[in-house]
């Protein structure tokens, strides 16, 4: 698939997702559109401030200030660890709104680091993924067996990261799964059985999705996640996450408890990646994971 600039500069500029950018000062360098819209700051309030300035403070659950010692951004720029936090930032007219943020470090050409990103995105709305799946109902991405999004919307998506990565070098990784033996498990317990099993994985990725994220059913039992701001290690970790709950979930129909497990191949997108290449590298992974006795995730 490939979209025009001006498509592309569209889906940039609708972001859903806050997004900002400090040096290792934790001076603010960047501050996109829903970052205003979710904090009420503007960028110009904001850029070339702290987050300890007292414009953007963290709060825990308790209205502890996180600037001094538990700030998220602080840590990443110290460890250079990728990680998520569930906090609450000052809404500028006053109100504390819950957020979920995952921050990674900005390197330079030689793997120093220069900075930070902080990826974050509202969740005070709990029904946002109900509202979610109607919305791709009425585009026609929903897959509607399993209630994920369909290849379409995938394809969509992964433009809009290609989007983000080209215009603001935000990192992104996919995560591209597949049933182990289905067909046998199809032969044996019906076709029935299967489409339960797909709608139970659909289950599981759903109920385990951080919302910046996104899983899709790629076709037959094959799903794509879509992780943003991930480095290989994090990316790596998520998935393997998820291979393990589905290892260890069942289903269960009438008498009988159905186990199925998923290898996962792992690829975070280069800067000379096109959309067809990264899912290639994805699937080959994939491959690899089959051949090395299924129920693994193999990255590169
Ligand atoms: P492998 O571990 O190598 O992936 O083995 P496999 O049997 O899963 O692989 P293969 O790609 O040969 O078979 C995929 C099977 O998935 C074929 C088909 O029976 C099943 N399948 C694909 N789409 C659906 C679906 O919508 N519903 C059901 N029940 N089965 C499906
Ligand atoms: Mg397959
Ligand atoms: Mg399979």
């Amino acid at each position: 698939m490939t979209l025009d600039k001006n498509a592309y500069q569209r889906i940039i500029e609708n972001l859903n997702d806050g997004l900002y950018f400090v040096d290792n000062n934790r001076i603010i360098t960047y501050w996109n559109k829903a970052a205003e819209r979710i904090t009420g700051f503007s960028a110009k309030e904001v850029i070339g401030t702290s987050c300890g300035d007292n414009i953007l403070t963290h709060v825990d659950e308790q209205g502890h200030l996180l600037c001094t010692g538990m700030c998220p951004l602080a840590n990443t720029l110290a460890d250079e660890k990728v990680r998520e936090a569930q906090v609450w930032l000052h809404h500028k007219k006053g109100h504390r709104v819950p957020v979920l943020v995952r921050v990674s470090p900005i390197t330079d050409q030689y793997g120093k680091v220069i900075g930070g990103i902080e990826l974050f995105t509202d969740i005070s709305d709990f029904a946002a993924n109900a509202v979610r799946v109607k919305e791709l109902e009425k585009l026609a991405y929903l897959d509607h067996l399993t209630g994920l999004a369909n290849r379409s919307y995938i394809e969509r998506e992964l433009a809009a990261r290609f989007g983000e990565k080209e215009r603001y070098n935000l990192p992104f990784g996919i995560l591209f799964m597949d049933i182990d033996h289905f067909k046998l498990f199809n032969d044996q317990f019906g076709h029935d059985a299967g489409d339960d099993v797909l709608k139970f994985l659909a289950g599981t990725f759903t109920a385990n999705t951080r919302p910046f994220d996104i899983y899709g059913r790629w076709g037959g039992e094959e799903f794509i996640g879509i992780i943003r701001n991930v480095d290989a290690g994090a990316l790596e970790k998520m998935g393997n996450r998820l291979r393990t709950l589905v290892e260890s979930a069942y289903l269960v129909r009438g008498t009988e408890k159905h186990h199925v497990t998923i290898s996962i191949g792992a690829a975070v997108a280069n800067a000379d990646d096109t959309m067809d290449n990264l899912i290639k590298r994805a699937d080959i992974l994939l491959y690899k994971s089959k051949e090395a006795g299924r129920n693994r995730l193999t990255i590169g």
